[in-house]
Order: structure tokens, then sequence, then C-alpha cells
């Protein structure tokens, strides 16, 4: 096959914990992941010419080698020489949707959509676990990305126990155009204001990282508990994003006056979810959401959590 489209979920945040810094300059993290409906479709075709090319209309993705689905397609090609000999270059095209910079892990979905498309299209039989170990190359989201769906991660982010799915919640996102944040600033500041509360003995972390697996944010997962996991919500770096950033918390209150079952910004921010009653509820707190910000630089979303990671959407 000369062609391959995937889908490439976005993911939110169901609990972020920071626990300590790591030898490597990342945290040790304890996150609950959760896919969404809101996905990016990513194209990969085979080139004549030996070069890797990535279009994506969006102004803020970069079409040179520091995009992550380039990244994945070097990667591979580096670890695969004669697959990437035999099949040639490829041009890899971006439809996103997700938004950018928004703690969706928009690229990290693309880099691992570009490793899930190539194992495919150069026919390399790679297991989920062997393009796991891959994509945490690239970055500690790519790894849930792949599998998508429900799971705790630890580590970095890189180390993956599935949960059971908890697809079909109501969600409402919400994020300004003009307002992203970086990774890096966010975990920077984070470490500048409250290092002084990390763990930092190896037993000390895994106690931390144990507390989430038998805590309970996963027994409301297994239960299904949508009202319990909307109360459990929780994201450590909301305490550096929010005060440098008012309109977060303004987005937050709108959502809250709705009566959600939950709302938390996701992952490095600045997207905001809330977790709807019902699908209904959910379109009806977008409207009012709307209304009450009424600031035509606000995007809202409906969607859904999903169990599915990269999958493949053509050839069907
Ligand atoms: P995460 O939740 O993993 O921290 P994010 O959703 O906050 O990620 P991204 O949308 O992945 O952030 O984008 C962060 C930066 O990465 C962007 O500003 C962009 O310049 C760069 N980037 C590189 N490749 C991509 C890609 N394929 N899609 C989006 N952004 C990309």
């Amino acid at each position: 096959m000369q062609s391959y489209t995937l889908y490439a979920p976005g993911k939110i945040n169901l609990y972020l914990e920071i626990i300590g810094d790591r030898p490597d300059g990342f945290h040790e993290m304890a996150m609950i992941l959760q896919s969404i409906g809101l996905a990016d479709q990513v194209t990969i075709k085979s080139i004549g010419v030996d070069q890797i090319r990535v279009h994506c209309s969006h102004p803020l993705v970069p079409s040179d080698a520091s995009n992550l689905a380039h990244r994945a397609a070097v990667l591979m090609a580096k670890q695969f020489p004669e697959a990437a000999q035999r099949y040639g270059g490829v041009e890899i095209t971006i439809d996103k949707q997700i938004p950018v910079g928004a703690g969706l892990a928009g690229g990290s979905t693309n880099g691992a959509a570009v490793l899930v498309g190539l194992d495919l299209m150069w026919n390399l039989g790679l297991t989920q676990s062997e393009l796991q170990e891959l994509g945490a190359q690239l970055g500690s989201d790519v790894p849930f990305c792949i599998a998508g769906g429900t799971a705790i991660a630890t580590g970095r982010g890189e180390v993956l126990a599935p949960l059971p799915s908890l697809d079909g919640l109501h969600l409402v996102l919400g994020k300004y155009r003009d307002l992203s944040i970086s990774t890096p600033w966010a975990y920077k500041t984070y470490r500048q204001q409250f290092s002084h509360s990390y763990v930092s003995e190896t037993q000390g972390i895994q106690g931390r990282q144990q507390r989430v697996h038998s805590g309970p944010m996963v027994a409301a997962i297994a239960a299904r508990h949508p009202a319990e996991i909307g109360k459990l919500l929780h994201n450590d770096l909301e305490k550096v994003a929010l005060p440098a950033h008012p309109r977060i918390t303004q987005l937050k209150d709108a959502f809250a006056a709705c009566h959600p079952l939950g709302v938390m910004m996701s992952g490095s921010g600045p997207t905001v979810f809330a977790i709807a009653q019902s699908a209904d509820h959910g379109a009806e707190m977008r409207a009012k959401v709307q209304e009450t910000i009424a600031d035509p630089t606000l995007d809202l979303w409906i969607t859904q959590s999903t169990a599915n990671g990269i999958h493949v959407a053509y050839p069907a």
C-alpha cells in the first residue's frame, strides 16, 4: 500500500501530579491520561524521491525537521534503513483539528501516527510495545498516543499501565486561539516555585505513584462513575498556569457556573475541559460559556472520551 490515512486522537489529563526531579532533567510524574474524539488526520504517502516532506496548513505548525511527524519519520528511517531505502521517501500531510500548544498532545499524536503508519507501509510488523519504545525517544506523551484509551502514566509519562476503558464521557473543551502555553515553560516555572516539596528518594517516588494506582480516581474509572471522576480531577500545573493567565480561571469559572461534573485544565494548558452530564448538557454548556465569555478568540469543542489510540482511516 502506497498511502495510509490515520486518525490521531488528542488526550486530556484526568489527573496530573508532579512528584520530583529526574536525573535526565525531566520530572517524575503520575498522570491519568484519556484519549478524546478530537483528532487530527495524518496521511502518509510513499514518494519516489529520498526525502521527508511535511505539509500542514496550520500557521503554528512547522513544516521543517522540527515537526514531530518529521522527527518520527527520521527515527523510523534510522532504525530501519533497509525498509527506508526499499520504499523511498515519504510525504506527510497533517489535517490539524487539535489546537496547537494546547496541552492536548497535538504534536505527540502526529509523531505517534507516523510511527504506526510507517510500520504498516513498510510491512515491519512491529508490536505495540516496540512502537511505544520508539515513541518514547520522540516525547513522553508519544507512547500513550499510540495505544490511547485510558491509562496511568508514570516515569516521565512513558511508563504506561492501561485502565478499564472510559469511552463516552461527554466533554466540552475551551481554548483561547491567541493563548498558548509552552510545556517547557510550565514545568520550569513549577520547578522554580515548588521544588521544595519534591520527593527525591526512590521509595518516596514509588509510594506516590502507588498512591495513584490504588487511589480513588482509578476506582472511580473502574466503576465508570463520571460524577466521582469529575470531583477527583487534579492538575498540579494549574498552580503555575492560572496565576500567569487569569483568562484560564475566567474560563473555568464560566464552565463551573454550568454545573459540570468537573472542570480542569488539561496538561500544561491552556485548554480547559468540562465533563458534562449528557450530550444535551454539553451543548447547553458550550452555548452558555460562549455567551458568558463573549470573546471571539475563544474556541469551544464538544467531544467524548474514546478508547481509540492511533487507528487507520484509509484504507478502511
Ligand atoms: P503536550 O500536551 O504534549 O505538551 P501541546 O498540546 O501542549 O503538547 P503541541 O500542540 O504538541 O503542544 O505543540 C507544541 C509545539 O510543538 C508547537 O508550538 C509547535 O511549534 C511544535 N510542533 C511540532 N510538531 C508539531 C505538530 N505535528 N503538531 C503541532 N505542533 C507541533
